[in-house]
């Protein structure tokens, strides 16, 4: 009887990347029965992350600058990380025999470059007596004398500690919600953005190399990365940064996104320079010195511009459109691209949270981790760091 007393039950609703960690960490100490709710297979959230190669973390080691990276929750982070940050999840990987390796970009993913493997081998770790898979979805949560009642379609489960990880669309925020959370209500973020210029759709599949974006009558920081126009909208990392930043703006058909791109290294003047430097070439072979041909093509002809002639013979304005549409092209986006977000803005109001414990500051032992949480990052790896991280700090809580 005694022992059994020693014994902790914990409920986790949710076993994709957070409630798995948080599955194969606590359920490695042998006083305590880890229950994971979740109709889908542990981790198998992880399958699609980094295009099935799992951008798992961020070669970052200065956490002050780490926390840069999120949009929302950067002060929060700051705190969980001082008690778990990168260095340490790589550490802790490692002694799960996950070996991982840093990209040149600073993107840290598993050396199989394969997030199936990844999955296979963290699920190794929930091969234990003491970690049981309920592979049913909770439908409802309440709490009655001092402990949480956990109900699926044909079962009630009894738990002291109750870990919610069901991500940013999952039901765990209606949950909370009734438990007397407040939410910020999601929305999408990382995700594509259609734009008005119908011109620009027959560049679908060409990408631009570190375009620089300023977002017109906002105050956000100027974006820098990747850019895809695909086919009625802007995708890739640069574009993910912009709707990051512009996740809680509303923007439409009236009222556009106005986006400024610097789709080339040069700047308008050394442009300037490089005509007159080669005034007897034409216009196209010296604007494809700037941008891809394809692009300086689609320029030329919607302008209706004869590109075959010498750039000397360009006049003012001619030279200002080509010069402009490769340092500062001007697009507007209407509309978020449907299903294409990554992550979701927006979930549990982090002043209602210990970053130290995870621990909710209203309900005793409930703990919230993951993208449940009102903290979503930039492309790169910082997405899954949260889950990691805030898994990390409820299992040392849960555990202690
Ligand atoms: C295509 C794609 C690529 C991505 N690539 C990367 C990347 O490379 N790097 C990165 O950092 N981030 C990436 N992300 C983001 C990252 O995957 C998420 O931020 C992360 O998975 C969130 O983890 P989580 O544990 O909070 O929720 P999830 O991993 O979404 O897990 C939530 C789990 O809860 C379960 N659930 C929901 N409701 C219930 C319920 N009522 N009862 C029981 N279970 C429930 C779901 O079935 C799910 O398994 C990517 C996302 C997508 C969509």
């Amino acid at each position: 009887m005694e022992q059994e007393l020693t014994y902790k039950k914990v409920g986790i609703i949710g076993c994709g990347a957070s409630g798995g960690f948080a599955s194969v960490l606590l359920s490695k100490n042998p006083y305590i029965n880890v229950f994971a709710f979740d109709v889908n297979n542990p981790f198998s959230t992880l399958l699609p992350t980094g295009g099935g190669r799992c951008n798992l973390s961020y070669d970052e080691d200065d956490i002050s600058e780490f926390v840069k990276n999120y949009p929302r929750g950067s002060k929060f982070l700051l705190s969980v990380f001082s008690k778990f940050d990168k260095e340490k999840t790589i550490n802790l990987f490692n002694d799960l025999s996950i070996k991982t390796y840093v990209q040149e970009d600073k993107r840290i993913f598993p050396v199989s470059d394969s997030s199936k493997q990844l999955i296979n081998e963290l699920n190794k770790h929930l091969k234990t007596n003491n970690f049981k898979h309920i592979k049913q979805n909770v439908s409802e949560i309440e709490k009655k004398d001092g402990r949480f009642i956990v109900k699926t379609s044909d079962n009630e489960f009894e738990f002291e500690y109750l870990i919610i990880s069901t991500g940013g669309k999952g039901r765990g925020l209606e949950f909370a919600r009734k438990l007397g959370h407040n939410i910020i209500s999601p929305v999408p973020s990382l995700c594509a953005l259609d734009i008005k210029e119908k011109y620009l759709y027959n560049l679908s599949g060409l990408s631009f190399k570190n375009v620089e974006i300023k977002i017109n009558n906002k105050k956000y920081p100027i974006c820098t990365g990747d850019v895809l126009f695909t086919h009625n909208s802007v995708s890739g990392p640069c574009i993910f940064k912009v709707s990051a930043l512009c996740a809680f703006d509303d923007f439409n058909e009236q009222n556009p996104l106005e986006l400024n791109l610097r789709l080339t290294d040069f700047t308008y003047e050394e442009i300037e320079k490089i005509i007159k430097t080669n005034s007897k070439k034409t216009i196209k072979n010296v604007f494809s010195k700037t941008a891809p041909e394809s692009y300086i093509n689609e320029i030329i002809k919607i302008n209706n511009i004869d590109g075959e002639k010498q750039t000397a013979q360009m006049n003012r304005k001619e030279k200002e459109i080509m010069i402009k549409s490769v340092t500062e092209l001007k697009i507007h986006a209407v509309s978020r691209k449907k299903g294409s977000e990554i992550v979701s803005a927006g979930g549990i109001d982090l002043n209602e949270i210990n970053p130290k414990t995870m621990e909710s500051k209203l309900v005793k032992g409930l703990y919230f981790i993951g993208e449940i949480l009102n903290i979503d990052g930039y492309t790169g790896g910082f997405n899954l760091q949260n889950c990691w991280s805030t898994a990390y700090n409820a299992y040392y809580a849960v555990s202690s």
